[in-house]
């Protein structure tokens, strides 16, 4: 979310407060069980039925994929050169997206390369499209940065809190009846010193909250997990592995917990159902009935949207 102290322009803490007043009063009912792994983009490719999706503005990826990641492909069009990554997996068409690290396919295991390539050639009045628009946002992409000051407004769970450089008690307190956040600095501190402060605080409630609610969700799940680690991936709210690591994007800390619900219930899913097919969604509804909303907010937020911290 720009976080801007009230300078005009988009107001994007509203959308979240908007999302907050949606979700208010939502329960989740309980679950079922199993096992397995995978983890959530922020675009396009977790949805259950896969046209081209045309992704939300991401980012360029802060860290490359790792180990086991697809690797990155070149294909001649041409006089262009297009760089894709392939995918193997178990759908029945090819599926094509294209996100911040630029276009992915995911194919079926029995489709060779060259049909890979026939599909993306045929595809490539698409392709070229859709990487042209997403260069343009990311050149449009004015972003909002928050300004560093005393009196410095930021969304927390939805909604914006307020920050304070001085504190009664000389260190951080967080009063969240006025929803104000007084890290304990003297006035005339760096602008880097207060963010520093915040996004400490920020990461400390995040960690506090995802344990906090991944007890819960896996409870609910019938599954376990066996860590959580904060990630600041910038194409990724959440990820789990097949050994039951689950890293959660701290920035989830900006937005309403029924979103961040969402994201744990969708990543301890995996742990029953390693892939995106009907049967994962079906976990994720047995324990987060309102998913699909909130997996389109979340599209509609890409974390470069987030202030910048
Ligand atoms: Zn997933």
């Amino acid at each position: 979310m720009p976080v801007q102290p009230r300078r005009g322009g988009a107001s994007q803490p509203s959308l979240i407060s908007r999302l907050a007043r949606k979700f208010a009063g939502r329960r989740a009912p309980e679950a079922a069980l199993d096992h397995l792994q995978l983890d959530l983009p922020l675009f396009g490719s977790s949805t259950p039925s896969t046209p081209p999706v045309m992704p939300l503005a991401p980012l360029p990826p802060e860290t490359p994929r790792t180990a086991g990641g697809p690797r990155t492909r070149t294909l001649q069009l041409g006089a262009r050169s297009l760089e894709y990554k392939l995918k193997r997996s178990a759908r029945r068409t090819i599926g094509f997206s294209i996100d911040g690290s630029g276009l992915s396919v995911t194919a079926p295991r029995w489709v060779t390369l060259t049909d890979v390539e026939t599909a993306i050639a045929e595809k490539q009045k698409w392709i070229f499209t859709k990487l042209a628009e997403w260069k343009n946002r990311v050149e449009q992409r004015a972003l909002p940065r928050i300004i560093w000051e005393d009196g410095a407004s930021l969304p927390f769970l939805g909604k914006p809190i307020l920050i304070r450089l001085e504190s009664n008690s000389g260190t951080l307190e967080f009063d969240a009846a006025s929803a104000t956040l007084a890290i304990g600095l003297p006035a005339h501190a760096e602008a880097e010193q207060i963010k520093d402060r915040v996004q400490g605080w920020l990461q400390t409630e995040a960690k506090r909250l995802f344990v906090e609610r991944l007890d819960l969700y896996a409870v609910r799940l019938e599954v376990n997990y066996s860590s959580c680690a904060l990630s600041s991936a910038a194409t990724r709210w959440g990820s789990c592995s097949s050994d039951g690591k689950i890293r959660l994007n701290w920035r989830l800390i900006h937005f309403p917990l029924p979103i961040i619900d969402y994201v744990v219930a969708h990543e301890l899913s995996h742990l029953r159902e390693m892939n995106h097919g009907p049967r994962f969604w079906e976990t994720v509804e047995t324990v987060f009935p309102e998913f699909r909303e909130a997996r389109q907010t979340l599209r509609q937020h890409p974390p470069e949207l987030l202030p910048i911290l």
